[in-house]
Order: structure tokens, then sequence, then C-alpha cells
């Protein structure tokens, strides 16, 4: 390991190194002048429940792309963490009683608050995160996205009125707010996941802790205090969205607490799992969106053009940190070589738009830590130790920042181990596939069930794909890549991608309880399957 990536392992986890006091933050740099835009300073406060004030222990937030420290952050501990749960459950009482769009004008003022410092957000998401401008922007507008979705739904969130067997009586569901609700959300999208959440449960009903990822703290501040401000001005606690910024600890006091009815957890399948088990210890209610393992696979009829295109995006993209990234391209052998080839030339057109994500001339960001970059390191090695063949990249590339290049591999079997584990970095995996049934049979084989997508021009192949015998993914794809979704469908995968759905259809259900009514006027009890107990 070189001394230099050492080093930033060190600060990583946190260990305390001898620091000059005067180091230097890129906040101090007036590149950045965005970040006291958004009310940043060199020393934040992570701990927000109507005030901000915290004790745990200070937090250092990187740029990926300089491996600079960016500003510091104090985060929660255990006791701050108490202070969140108490004053957020204080506040649910009167948010609570707050009809519906009266709480759905509240989030629509949060859509527009969050238009208006819409660069600055977006360019503090590719700062910290290290995803392209564009797509750190488009995060921010899948806030907005929601808070507009959720806007709708206020005024027409749903209960069911059904026919009685019974004379005089009325038969219906009526669906309450859960209460507390905690939100712990991954490094890769540090708006949108929380977006997705804070918006549909403020409509119903519900009150949030949020615990962000602790290697981007300084856009979960940026986001509540935006939040805090239209709170503010409304006359409402802010405690309703408390902010506890943290690591693992803070996270399993969340995930323990009974106070909290709902945990959505957006993370590894590794830590989601325990996460699960926890929750479910104490019938607490959870929502797990967890790694993916996503396929494209190409038809022998597929658009080449349309597929070199999407496939560009969905395996180079994001330098692979998406859960909806392509992992596995399973090509129809008739297609195979071309397909490989022409992706070896559309990746050589973009190593050279690998850089500073804040650029405009700039296609691929870095990977989020020097911890992501050993993985990369670590699973290239093991694919050529196993006799893959690097068919682009594979490297390292040498310059300040965790940057690497996009990578192709090919001669891995389809169910190697290294082909079915989720490497959160950009390596692809092209497998060569018979027919479409084959090629459906290795898209289900992984252990996750996340994002899918087939490329095809045949509309039978389409109804098979769909169908119950196709892609057993929560998001299944015709013609486009697998990832970037909109917020109306409901988001999220099957088996260990976790099952949850966030977002639009009906995943509010998630966020509120059902009852179901009964309610009696015809004045004599009558009991349901005409049942006679005793004298009438
Ligand atoms: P991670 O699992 O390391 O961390 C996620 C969050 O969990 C962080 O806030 C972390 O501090 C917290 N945490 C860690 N240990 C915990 C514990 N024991 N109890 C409670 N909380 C704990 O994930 P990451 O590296 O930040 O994100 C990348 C992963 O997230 C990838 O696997 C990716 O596929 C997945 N992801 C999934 C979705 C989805 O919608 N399915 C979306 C984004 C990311």
């Amino acid at each position: 390991m070189s001394r230099i990536v050492f080093e930033r392992l060190f600060l990583r986890l946190n260990v305390p190194m001898a620091r000059n006091s005067s180091t230097a933050f890129l906040i101090e740099d007036p590149k950045y002048t965005f970040l006291r835009e958004l009310g940043l300073d060199k020393k934040n406060v992570g701990v927000f429940n109507g005030n901000w004030k915290a004790n745990g222990q200070i937090i250092q937030s990187f740029s990926p792309a300089h491996g600079k420290v960016i500003a510091e952050v104090q985060a929660a501990n255990a006791n701050d963490y108490e202070e969140c749960a108490v004053a957020a459950q204080a506040a649910w009482h009167s948010w609570a009683e707050l009809p519906p769009p009266a709480r759905g004008e509240i989030v629509r003022q949060i859509g527009d608050a969050l238009r208006e410092k819409l660069q600055q957000l977006g360019q503090l998401v590719s700062l910290e995160m290290g995803k392209i401008l564009p797509e750190a922007i488009g995060e921010v507008v899948e806030y907005i996205h929601v808070c507009d979705l959720a806007l709708g739904l206020s005024r027409t969130l749903p209960g069911t009125i059904f026919p009685s067997e019974r004379p005089g009586h009325v038969l219906l569901e009526k669906w309450n707010p859960l209460g507390l609700i905690g939100i712990i959300s991954a490094f890769n999208f540090p708006v949108a996941v929380y977006g997705w959440n804070s918006a549909i449960a403020m409509v119903c009903g519900d009150v949030s802790i949020w615990k962000p990822s602790d290697t981007t703290p300084l856009t979960a501040i940026a986001v509540t205090k935006i939040v805090e401000s239209v709170l503010r001005k409304n006359n409402i606690p802010g405690a309703i969205a408390s902010l506890c910024v943290g690591g693992k600890d803070i996270g399993q006091q969340l995930v323990k607490d009974d106070r909290v009815k709902l945990v959505s957890f957006t993370g590894s399948t590794a830590v989601g799992q325990q996460v699960g088990v926890e929750v479910q210890k104490r019938f607490g209610r959870h929502l797990l969106e967890l790694g993916g393992n996503n396929a494209i696979i190409v038809n022998s009829d597929a658009n080449l053009d349309l597929l070199l295109n999407a496939a560009l995006f969905a395996c180079a993209g994001t330098a692979g940190q998406r859960c909806t990234t392509t992992r596995r391209l399973l090509i129809h052998k008739q297609v195979f070589s071309q397909v490989v080839s022409r992706l070896k030339t559309a990746y050589a057109g973009v190593v050279s738009k690998i850089g500073d994500p804040l650029l405009s001339e700039t296609l691929i960001g870095p990977l989020h830590t020097p911890t992501a970059l050993e993985a990369y390191k670590k699973t290239v090695a093991e694919a050529i130790k196993q006799g893959g063949k690097i068919e682009f990249g594979g490297k390292i590339i040498e310059r300040e920042g965790y940057f690497v290049e996009p990578t192709i591999v090919t001669g891995l079997p389809h169910d190697s181990p290294l082909v079915k584990n989720e490497c959160f970095a950009p390596i692809v995996y092209c497998i060569e596939i018979p027919d479409l049934e084959t090629g459906i049979k290795y898209n289900n084989e992984v252990e996750q069930g996340l994002s899918s997508s087939l490329f095809t021009e045949n509309l039978g192949d389409v109804f098979k794909w769909i169908g119950p015998h196709g892609s057993d993914c929560g998001i299944v794809n015709v013609n486009i890549p697998t990832n970037g979704a909109e917020v109306g469908g409901a988001f999220g995968g099957e088996k260990a991608t976790g099952g949850g759905r966030e977002c639009g259809s009906d995943s509010w259900k998630n966020y509120m309880r059902r009852s179901t009514v009964t309610i009696n006027y015809s004045g004599a009890i009558k009991l349901a399957q005409n049942i006679k107990f005793g004298d009438d």
C-alpha cells in the first residue's frame, strides 16, 4: 500500500494523526464558495432536533477527487441521539394533527427551497460524494420530483370502503401515520434517498431521524438546513426532521430503538441483513434497499447502437457506484464479439473524460474512498487469477484522488463467486449466452434482485421477460439501462436486495398503519357469517 493511500485510510478511520492545525480545508478555497452559500462552515454541527448541538466525535469530510478535507463535522453521541428521539416524538403530536394537505403544503415549500439551492447543493454532492455535476444535480431534482409527488399524494391519500355483509354496518380501511421513523442512508445517493423517504413520510404524518452516511455528512447538514428554513418559516418544530450524523454506533442505536416504528435502511446487503434481523427482534417495521448485481441481456436481435449508448452509462457511469449499475452483460453468442469490441471503443472514448466531477467536460468521477479503491484493485487481481481477461482498464489512475479505469472483463464463468458479488466499482463482466432462456437463468441466479434490462426488438421476448418466468428483479426494463429510475414507480428489489419499495406507486403504505374499521349504525348486534350466539 502506498504511503499516501495508507495515510488517507488512517484519516478515514478517524484515527488521530498529528496534523498541522493550520491545515487548509477546501471550504476555505474561493473555488468552493457554494459551501458557504449552503450555510456550511469549517467546523459544522451534525445534530439537529430543532436546535443544532452535538457532542460526539469530530468527522472529517473528504473530497474523493482530491483526497483532501472539505470541512469538519461534530457527530452525535448516544445522548444526542436520545435527545433527538425525545424531541421528534414530542413534535409528532402536532404534526400528525395537521391535515394531510397542510403537510403537503410544507413539502411543496421544501421542493421550492431545494429549487433555489439546486446548483449549490448539486455542487456539494459532486464534491463530497464524487459523482459528476449533472448527476449530482439530477439527484437533487429527484428530491424535488418526490416533493411534487408527495404534494399530490397529500390530497389523494386513499382509504377504501367495502360492502359489509351486515345490514346497517360500514366496513372501511383507515390509514394513520406510524409516528417516528428512522432513515439510514448510503453514501452514493446522499440527497435522493433521504428525499424519497422524508417527503412521503412527511405527508403521511410521520416525523423522522436521519442517520446519513458518515462519509457524506456535509450534504446531510446542508439538506437539513434547507428543510429547517421551511419549518421555521411555518412555525413547525424542527424536530420533525431530525438529523443525527454518526457512524455504525448511532445506526445501531436507532435500529434497536423501539420508539422508531419503521427503519428505512439503504446500504449494503451485509449490513441490511443485520438491520433487518435487529428490527424484527422487536417487531418493528423495516424497509430495506440493499445491494444489486444488475444485468443487461443483449438479444441477438437487439438494436446495438441503442445498447452501446445505454451500456456505457449503465456500466461506467457514476464510476460504478449506483445500486443499479450494470455489473453483468449477458450477450447472445451471435453478437458477443461485436458488442465487446464496440464497448471497448466506447470506453476508450471516455477515459480522457475521467476527472474532477465538478468540471463540465468530466463524464466519470472518482471512487468514494480509499477502501473502495482497494476493493477495485483486489477484484481485478482476483479476476485475472481466476482466468478472466481484462479487455479494458483494470488499473488505478495515478493522480490525486481515488480514480480508477472503467473495466471490462471477459472469460469468467457466469456463476463464479466474483461475478455473483457486488463490487461497488466500474467493473463489468461480459458473459456469452446461447439464448434468452439461458440469459434469464443467469440474470436470476445471483442472490440480489434489484434491476435488470433486456435489449430486444422482439415483442414476444419482451413479454417472456416481464412474465412469471422472466426477470425476478424489482426493476425490469426493456431497451433502457438498468439505472436511472423515475420517481413515479415503486423503487426497490427482491431477494438479497431486501424487498423494500420506496418512492412512487403505493410505497406510501410503508409509512402508515392500516386499521380495518367496522361501524354499526343498525341499533342491533349482528355477527358476521350469520353466527347465532345464544338468544338473539
Ligand atoms: P453501508 O452498508 O456501508 O452503509 C449504509 C449506512 O448504514 C451508513 O449510513 C452506515 O453508517 C450505516 N451502518 C453501518 N453499519 C451499521 C449497523 N450495524 N447498523 C446500522 N447502520 C449501520 O453502505 P454504503 O457503502 O454506504 O452504500 C453502498 C451500498 O448501498 C451498496 O451495496 C449499494 O448497492 C447499496 N445501495 C442500495 C440502494 C437501493 O435502493 N437498493 C441505493 C443506494 C445504495
